[in-house]
């Protein structure tokens, strides 16, 4: 009688969650998930922050448990798709095995030529891969428009997949980032040579907000995420950013991304951080959680 009682009050708790936060929440697209960081980061270490001194909320998960909490976190905020990329590409094979239908699953390019280029073009005429990048070359203080990064823009539109980029003004405390290789005006050449290339840039280029409008009104093909800054930097400047992108009207090519890395909290976060925005209509907030990344991707539901 008693395992029946406490059965039977799972199964509410059960069906309560799903109805909170599963079924009735319509579905969101993260354009930026990670299997994790480039490197190993201790379990329990806080999440990064900017600008310093500041203190990061939340303990990294285990890498052992990444891949489980990641996927019970989409359940609950129905996170129907993710962009997902990592440097140990078998491990991005294992979450794409673990939910096929969930996952596009593409390598994470720290330094170019890894992988290299003609395997890649296997892997994805394959359809181990569905897209490229993040290419974080900007870590290393390659700017985008370096002749090394050619195959893969090449590749991307040829074989018509998306590519995600870090070229922004922020990123890793690493001795060879530059925030000056980031200025979205050095994507220029990329966009001139390649017109047919799906290029999204992490957090829309945060903080070079001017050159990035300038880009995205040249060139059409270019959309942006808005994904760490989300979580990373105050509030207040993240909105700022945001408004100022949605009022130069463009918020027909911004795209929800969560780079959650090691904090698998920071996704509801994120799409929480959009909701709460007041300065965007119902319809704008679907269009950043779901409908642009559905175009972008060429999926076919508009929801
Ligand atoms: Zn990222």
């Amino acid at each position: 009688m008693k395992t029946l009682k406490i059965l039977s009050s799972v199964l509410f708790l059960g069906l309560l969650s799903v109805s909170l936060f599963g079924q009735e929440r319509p579905p969101i697209i993260d354009m930026h998930m990670h299997t994790g960081m480039p490197h190993h980061v201790p379990e329990g270490t806080p999440a990064l922050c900017r600008p310093e001194p500041c203190q990061g909320e939340g303990e990294a998960t285990a890498s052992s448990e990444l891949l489980q909490k990641t996927l019970d976190i989409m359940d609950r905020y129905n996170i129907v798709k993710g962009f997902l990329s990592g440097v140990d590409l078998e491990t991005v094979d294992q979450w794409k095995k673990a939910a096929p239908d969930r996952f596009i699953a593409s390598p994470f390019i720290f330094k170019p030529g890894t992988p290299d280029s003609l395997q890649l073009k296997k892997d994805i005429a394959a359809g181990r891969f569905g897209g490229i990048g993040e290419i974080g070359a900007q870590l290393n203080g390659i700017a985008p428009n370096d002749l090394v990064l050619e195959p893969y823009f090449a590749m991307a539109e040829g074989f018509d997949v998306p590519l995600l980029i870090h070229t922004e003004g922020i990123g890793p405390y690493l001795p060879s980032f530059r925030s000056a290789a980031g200025s979205p005006l050095m994507l220029e050449d990329v966009l001139v040579r390649h017109p047919k290339l799906r290029i999204f840039v992490e957090n829309t280029g945060y903080p070079y907000l001017d050159e990035m409008i300038a880009m995205m009104y040249q060139y059409p093909q270019l959309y942006g995420d808005i994904s760490t800054i989300t979580w990373v930097i105050p509030r207040t400047a993240f909105y700022d950013y945001l408004r100022a992108l949605v009022r130069a009207g463009l918020g027909k090519r911004i795209m929800f991304g969560s780079d959650q890395m090691v904090w698998p909290e920071k996704i509801g976060e994120g799409i929480e951080a959009i909701e709460e925005a007041d300065f965007l209509t119902e319809e704008q907030k679907r269009d950043i959680l779901y409908n642009n990344a559905a175009r972008f991707l060429k999926m076919k539901t508009n929801q």
